[in-house]
């Protein structure tokens, strides 16, 4: 969704009333994410869930580490 087909944009002072940022390109999300945060990206981005997807380890990658490795006898 473009900002200007969002009921949140305030035309009159060209901006998003939430507050958010919507970049066209790939290049300039990961960019706005990089320096301020996926909090500042626009829910609507066409690039938000393959950003966060990228930046986010995979379920079966994760460890949960129990304590017990530090234990030797
Ligand atoms: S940044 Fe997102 S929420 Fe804000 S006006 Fe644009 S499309 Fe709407």
């Amino acid at each position: 969704m473009t900002c200007e087909d969002c009921a949140l944009f305030d035309a009159e002072n060209g901006r998003c009333r939430s507050g958010k940022v919507n970049p066209k390109s790939r290049v300039q999300a990961s960019e706005l994410v990089s320096v301020l945060g996926i909090r500042a990206l626009c829910t609507f981005n066409q690039h938000r869930e393959a950003l966060i997807s990228v930046r986010s380890p995979k379920a079966d990658q994760l460890s949960v580490s129990t304590g017990s490795e530090s234990r030797t006898a």
